[in-house]
């Protein structure tokens, strides 16, 4: 299973170009003289859609955690973005409206804290990060399908790998000393591995079923402020929408369902329902949308997460890389930004003697924190399910975190805190820490006081715009606290069982 450490090692071949690949290229090309990005798409020269990756048609956050680890693999990419029209997001919450599990986060207020979003299009941020890969002497991007690795039953290792023949006769064998599997969620490695004898890795998986629904549009400049929209789904409202501002004046406005509801199908229906779940202001600057192009769809039934960490065996002269780990709910937006994190684990497990499980064990410390909580969310708030039973511990802290959102629609420190987890920032774990439960309970606590003040008043004077403030606190948690009768003890244990991996 050793990996052997040092510099310019041969040559490594990393299956597939797509972000996940294009970063492991850049790590591994410090450490080998040749890397070899083998690609079965045609990869175009400008940004474009690619037919091999069609969520690029659909609409994709960048975390502002995802930019910084993207610019320190590529310094001066974000510089590039935006001289490249790529909208930057400076310290402008007020650019940004995020709707969460039926909360509208109080987040158009000051920042305590610098806040830098960006905004590319998936398209515009794979070419970029393409063509600084093509720029490394010693990186070559092919355009060949990879029929699989070869593996050596001798040397316990991995030697090489096949293309495909693509009618050419024989598969052709390219040797390596290292293969990073970035084929994406439909990577086959839990196939070989088994063909080679060993076990194939457990995979966890919530059953989500979202159905994507996308189309392009422009629309006079500054019609509104905001550049990034998200209003998620909920307990009681399985369609949620995203609403992005690009490059080239090009929004994109993606509709989705969870738990296999449908999103609408047509432009005009796609509008109605931002109507629905957004603020009047947008449905008068989505007024003058003009879309242009075709409506996109796409299915995501489960996240899926293989456990290539907990395996005691693993073949030398492989591992994985980027989806083919992990595919978290895409309508959270996270996928780039931990493929983003797993090239820094790369870069350090390259140093290691064990370069599988080092870097296994490093994507899984940090895959499990935000796989748990999108696992909790999906499970209290957008009826997902999964294979074995649900720990018990997850409802009644979705419905905590319920209250802390209620209470983050009008406390901004909350908002605050809330927007940068949600960006990844900071840490993975989205698990309050003590200053913001209490913050959280005050603020509920006023709110609550508040209502009941408003009620007895609305009692007295019904004209005195109390009714419409007493709907608007109602808001401050959509599920009952311990609506499991979870007693309190259990909850401190569900928020200990929450920090462990
Ligand atoms: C609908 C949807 C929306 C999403 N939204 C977001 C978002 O808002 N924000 C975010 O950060 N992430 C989002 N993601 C996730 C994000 O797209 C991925 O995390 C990211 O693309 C990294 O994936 P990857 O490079 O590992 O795999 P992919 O992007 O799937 O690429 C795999 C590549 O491997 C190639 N390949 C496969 N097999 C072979 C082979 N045998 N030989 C040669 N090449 C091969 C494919 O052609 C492809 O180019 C979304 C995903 C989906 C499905």
């Amino acid at each position: 299973m050793a990996e052997s450490g040092g510099n310019a090692r041969g040559h490594a071949a990393v299956i597939g170009g797509s972000i996940a690949g294009l970063c492991a290229a850049r790590v591994l090309s410090d450490c080998y003289s040749r890397v070899t990005v083998y690609e079965r798409d045609e990869l175009p020269s400008a940004p474009a859609s690619r037919a091999a990756v069609p969520q690029d048609r659909h609409l994709h956050m960048l975390m502002a955690r995802g930019a910084a680890e993207f610019e320190s693999l590529f310094p001066g990419l974000l510089a590039d973005m935006v001289a490249a029209g790529v909208p930057m997001l400076e310290n402008r919450p007020d650019c940004i409206h995020l709707g969460a599990a039926g909360h509208v986060l109080g987040t158009g207020h000051t920042l305590r804290d610098e806040f830098t979003a960006y905004v590319p299009s998936r398209p515009h941020l794979e070419w970029q990060l393409r063509r600084r890969v093509h720029a490394i002497d010693n990186v070559e991007i092919v355009r060949r399908p990879v029929a699989e690795p070869r593996y050596d039953h001798a040397r316990q290792r991995v030697t090489g790998v096949l293309l495909d023949p693509q009618d050419r006769g024989e598969p052709e064998f390219v040797p390596t000393d290292l293969v990073v599997d970035a084929a994406g969620r439909g990577t086959r490695l839990p196939v070989w591995l088994e063909q080679w004898g060993f076990e194939r890795p457990v995979e966890a998986t919530i059953d989500i079923g979202i159905h994507y629904a996308s189309h392009q549009f422009r629309m006079p400049e500054g019609v509104i402020a905001e550049k990034v929209v998200v209003a998620g789904a909920s307990h009681d409202e399985s369609l949620g929408l995203g609403m992005l501002h690009y490059e080239d004046r090009v929004w994109v406005l993606t509709t989705f369902g969870v738990a296999d509801a449908k999103p609408p199908r047509t432009f005009p229906e796609m509008l109605a329902l931002a109507g629905k779940l957004l603020p009047a202001h947008f449905n008068a600057a989505l007024a003058q949308a003009e879309p242009f192009g075709e409506p996109a769809f796409h299915a995501f039934p489960a996240s899926r997460w293989r456990r290539y960490h907990k395996l005691d065996r693993f073949p030398a002269g492989i591992v994985p890389f980027g989806d083919a780990v992990a595919s978290f709910n895409p309508t959270f937006g996270q996928g780039m930004t931990m493929t983003s994190l797993q090239a820094g684990h790369l870069r350090r497990a390259l140093r290691s003697d064990d370069l599988a499980r080092e870097l296994n064990r490093a994507t899984a410390k940090t895959t499990y924190p935000v796989w748990i909580m999108n696992a909790i969310g999906d499970v209290t708030f957008h009826h997902a399910t999964t294979k074995g039973s649900i720990p018990w511990w997850w409802r009644p802290s979705g419905a905590l975190f319920d209250q802390f959102l209620g209470a983050a629609e009008t406390e901004p420190v909350l908002a605050e805190w809330f927007l940068r987890r949600f960006s990844l920032l900071d840490s993975l774990y989205m698990v309050p820490p003590p200053r913001i439960i209490g913050r959280t309970m005050a603020h509920n606590m006023r709110l609550w006081l508040r209502e009941r003040r408003e009620a007895a008043g609305g009692g007295r004077d019904r004209g005195a715009g109390g009714t419409s403030r007493v709907r608007g606190s109602r808001r401050w948690g959509h599920l009952p606290l311990a609506g499991d009768g979870s007693p309190p003890s259990r909850r401190r244990r569900a928020s200990r069982a929450l920090r462990s991996p």
